[in-house]
């Protein structure tokens, strides 16, 4: 089975001051060294990031564009990224899905380009509250998983992380029962789940299909270290 992965995704929120105080309780923790540590930065923050973060843990872009360079406005390539030393990007985030408008094809058209590019990619997927009411969940998850699959060669450059939509910022953890196989998602090869804390992380990391987090909220606070550590 593949390294733990605790991806913290710090969305629009913090600035040089507050992250550079996040970095610094990071760089000064006692982190599990068998855990990979990806943080998602804002993308004007990732070279603040990528040269105040200790080597060791990674950082990820939250998005890119699906082509190198052009007069495409306001948005950034993967080889930008890889510019500032940051090897990382998050895509299809449920942000990005659903405030944005990004379709699948779009984001499978992203993660071709920013697997080409040599970016590792944390790919998102998840249903809506509706979709798992109305019984969808497995068809809305296979669709996401499909086009990113159809783009995918190389797995060892991606995580794909299962973020049902219901229980981001709203503080409704799935359960760890829910969290498992049959209860989401079936027959994906490797899963990482979202929206954990300090207080749920070790429950939730000891399930048996549970891989990693990428945490919204708590990657912003102390207790992200704890996270970071739930498997120790
Ligand atoms: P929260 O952990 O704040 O619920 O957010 C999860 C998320 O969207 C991570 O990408």
């Amino acid at each position: 089975s593949r390294k733990f992965f605790v991806g913290g995704n710090w969305k629009m929120n913090g600035d040089k001051k507050s992250l550079g105080e996040l970095i610094q309780t990071m760089n000064g923790a006692k982190v599990d060294p068998n855990v990979d540590v990806v943080c998602g930065a804002p993308a004007i923050y990732l070279d603040f990031a990528r040269s105040h973060l200790d080597a060791k843990f990674g950082v990820a872009a939250q998005n890119c564009y699906k082509v190198p360079k052009g007069a495409f406005t306001g948005e950034i390539s993967p080889a930008m990224i890889k510019d500032c030393g940051v090897n990382w990007v998050i895509l299809g985030h449920s942000e990005r899905r659903h405030v944005f408008g990004e379709s699948d094809e779009l984001i499978g058209q992203k993660t071709a380009h920013a697997l080409e590019s040599g970016l590792g990619v944390i790919a998102c997927i998840g249903e809506k509250l509706d979709e798992r009411e109305g019984g969808i969940t497995e068809k809305v998850v296979f669709a996401q998983t499909k086009v990113i699959a159809d783009n995918v060669k190389d797995w060892s450059k991606v995580v794909l992380a299962y973020e049902p939509v219901w229980a981001i910022g709203t503080g409704k953890t799935a359960t760890p029962q829910q969290v498992n196989k049959n209860e989401c998602i079936s027959d994906l090869s490797f899963v990482r789940f979202s929206s954990v804390t300090g207080g749920t992380c070790k429950e939730l990391a000891s399930q048996k299909d549970v891989d990693g987090f990428l945490v919204g909220g708590a990657s912003l606070k102390p207790e992200f270290v704890e996270i970071i550590n739930a498997k120790m």
